[in-house]
């Protein structure tokens, strides 16, 4: 049987070339054979030389999404191996690590094919027609390579009308308990992979919150604590300090969902960390695993608005040493920016106002739509709205588990930055 060949225009951007894993229509000279949506296409030149496989989707904008720059078959065993390797990958990149993304899409060569691995729970989210008629491949690989209690299927996402696709969520075989109890820098973490946002937990800020470290500690000493001879620490007027936690941060997590973020602050050395989410659901789990980690007398939970809650604080000039925002993606399409940079410029304004002089903001965004560079901008304007001068600490990434492909801006989606922040 001869494959189907896409005829790749002579005066393209040689995007392909350069690492991009997408062809578009407008791309395409002709298609010769019959190829079918979900069927693999060779891609080739003007020329007819062989440039890489795909799966083909004439109802998608992607209309062509890379499998393989080789010629090999793409059959089962060739699926089997991208994955083990996906795996291996996080073995060696993250060998502590029990609960990952194992693979993370385009960049691990499986165009439109997410996984999650949650201790033994493995959670699985299908973004493409290509993948989604080998759907069985997958599951068949995942159960040879892993040792499971089950996998959960999170295809409940509207990115996939865009392939044509239902949405589809529900245990792949036998139902199973989808709470899990993910171990992440010591902390434990439960998580529910069927209710919790995207998968359940967000791997990709794993590095980020280890970041919080160095920043959780220092602040009574800033406030004129210090310790005597006998070890007792004292404030400026000589009363002697009880708070074990003296010396830590008061925090401000905004947006805590599973309140991964006041874990490590705790685990850090926080004094206090106030959580606050819209919703409510969220706000238990995270009370949950302040108690799981027994952290619950050093937090406090709000179910609230976070733009509502982040002006109220102002208004009753509330401050924090450090506040956290890790807000959901604002803009979810490139005609939705506008309205999300309005979003994360209100909440970054505000934020920034409840920082003490010399305090921390810690901001980021997962929307790939928001590039860095607007990312930036519209932290200057809200720097300069608010009257602060902010100093960077660290600008970091997501984690080494959501690898990004050089030549595809759209695998490069987390922005995260740690800021000082001084009145001006
Ligand atoms: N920091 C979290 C992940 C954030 S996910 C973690 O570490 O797990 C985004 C969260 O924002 C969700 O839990 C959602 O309920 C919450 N959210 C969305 N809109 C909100 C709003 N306007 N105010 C407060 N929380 C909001």
């Amino acid at each position: 049987m001869t494959v189907p060949k896409a005829f790749l225009k002579q005066n393209r951007k040689k995007r392909l070339e350069q690492g991009h894993p997408w062809v578009y229509p407008g791309e395409i000279e002709k298609i010769e054979g019959d190829p079918q949506g979900g069927d693999v296409i060779h891609i080739v030149n003007h020329a007819g030389h062989f440039l890489a496989q795909g799966f083909y989707n004439p109802l998608s904008q992607l209309i062509i999404r890379v499998v393989t720059y080789s010629e090999t078959e793409v059959d089962e065993n060739l699926f089997f191996a991208k994955i083990e390797q996906a795996w291996q990958r996080r073995q060696w990149l993250l060998p502590e690590a029990t609960s990952c993304r194992v693979v993370h899409g385009e960049a691990d060569f499986l165009p439109g094919l997410i996984i999650d691995k949650y201790e033994d729970v493995l959670v699985v989210q299908i973004l493409s027609l290509g993948i989604e008629v080998r759907r069985q491949w997958i599951f068949d690989a995942l159960k040879k390579i892993f040792k499971l209690r089950g996998i959960y299927e999170r295809s409940d996402v509207p990115v996939r009308r865009l392939e044509g696709l239902e949405e589809r969520v529900g245990f792949v075989e036998e139902p199973f308990d989808t709470r899990v109890t993910v171990c992440e820098n010591g902390l434990s973490i439960l998580v529910d992979v069927a209710e919790g946002q995207k998968t359940g937990y967000f791997f990709d800020q794993r590095e980020n919150r280890a970041a919080l470290k160095p920043l959780m500690t220092g602040w009574g000493t800033r406030r004129g604590i210090h310790v005597q001879g006998n070890g007792q620490p004292i404030d400026a007027k000589g009363k002697e300090i009880k708070n074990p936690f003296w010396n830590g941060a008061e925090v401000l997590d905004c947006f805590s969902h599973t309140g991964s973020f006041m874990l490590h602050a705790c685990l850090f050395g926080a004094k206090k960390v106030t959580c606050i989410d819209v919703s409510e659901k969220a706000i238990e789990m995270a009370k949950g695993n302040a108690l799981l980690n027994g952290f619950l007398h050093r937090t406090e939970f709000v179910a609230a608005n976070a733009f509502d809650f982040l002006r109220d604080q102002v208004k009753g000039k509330k401050t924090w040493d450090v506040v956290i925002l890790d807000p959901p993606a604002f803009a979810k399409s490139r005609q939705a920016l506008e309205g999300a940079l309005r979003g994360y410029k209100e909440i970054n304004l505000q934020g920034m106002k409840l920082v003490c002089n010399g305090g921390i903001l810690v901001t980021a965004s997962c929307s790939y739509h928001l590039s860095s560079t607007l990312f930036l901008n519209m932290l200057q304007e809200a720097a300069r709205d608010a009257h602060k001068v902010l100093r960077l600490i660290e600008f970091r990434r997501a984690g080494i588990d959501h690898p990004v492909l050089l030549g595809s801006e759209e695998t490069d989606y987390l922005k995260f930055a740690m800021y000082e922040v001084f009145d001006r």
